[in-house]
């Protein structure tokens, strides 16, 4: 599923197979041990179909020309609506944290979800955790202005609680088509929810960080969460490692006080 979801299908059918009449004949020789439900049109096989539907949410991503990206930003965006698709919207989320930042960034960030004041102010990364970011940002040379923001959900799960694996599959289809059009140089993840939901991989931040991931073309590294970083500060200087491996890949030059 993860597969055809990357390759942008994310629509699967199920479609009547015909049997070819040597199977029947099996079938009917052995028909004791195949159940009847399964004999003439046999269990249908799931086979991915790409979606002709404009309507679905699959078939509107997939118009989207990732060209023009101001305006393909803006289409996802319609295409998510006032959404209800997962139970969130029903959970206190006061309003769609979308993502923010130059389309033609070179750099990404992906978050986790939106908190307290984000779902506010509408904008990923504006409470304290956001200043912290803001200022890794700033040590890599960069403003926020340059780079792109986004999260693995977009609305905000009551009390900050982890998002929920229904909840990361249901937003998940829209963040791809972000990055679809943003087409950064190099993606940051940012802390083990989205490692998780970016690469698959369920492993302790120690083991993620330190090397880059291919993440559908792109050079993906892992960091730690800013939030978390204002609970360990002794962490930012591994945190700080992470960004300078991301600056050489970038081609941004590391202050000598900074190396
Ligand atoms: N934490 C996140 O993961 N994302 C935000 O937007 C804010 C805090």
């Amino acid at each position: 599923m993860e597969y055809y979801r990357d390759l942008g299908i994310y629509d699967l059918y199920r479609r009547a197979v015909e049997i070819p009449p040597a199977i029947e004949e099996h079938q009917a020789a052995n028909s004791e041990t195949i159940p009847t439900t399964m004999s003439k049109k046999i269990a249908s096989l799931d086979l991915p179909i790409f979606s002709t539907d404009p309507s679905s949410d699959a078939g509107r991503l997939a118009a989207i020309d990732v060209e023009n990206r101001p305006a393909a930003l803006h289409g996802i965006r319609e295409v998510i609506g006032d959404c209800k698709r997962c139970k969130l919207h029903k959970q206190g989320r006061k309003q769609i944290v979308f993502g923010v930042g130059n389309p033609n960034a070179e750099l990404m960030f992906v978050g986790e979800a939106p908190g307290a004041d984000e779902d506010q102010q509408g904008e990923p990364f504006v409470g304290r955790a956001g200043q912290l970011l803001n200022n890794m940002i700033t040590a890599m040379g960069l403003k926020r202005e340059d780079v792109y923001i986004a999260n693995v959900i977009k609305c905000r799960p009551p009390g900050n609680r982890t998002p929920e694996r229904d909840e990361c599959e249901t937003c998940s289809p829209f963040l791809m088509r972000q990055i679809d059009v943003i087409r950064p140089k190099v993606i940051v993840a940012l802390g083990a929810v989205a490692a998780k939901n970016l690469l698959g991989l369920n492993d302790s931040m120690a083991n993620l960080r330190g090397r880059f991931y291919d993440f559908r073309g792109t050079r993906l590294a892992v960091t730690y969460h800013p939030a978390f970083l204002l609970r360990d500060p002794r962490q930012k200087s591994e945190a700080w490692k992470d960004l300078k491996m991301v600056m050489k890949a970038m081609g941004l030059a590391v202050p000598k006080s900074k190396e």
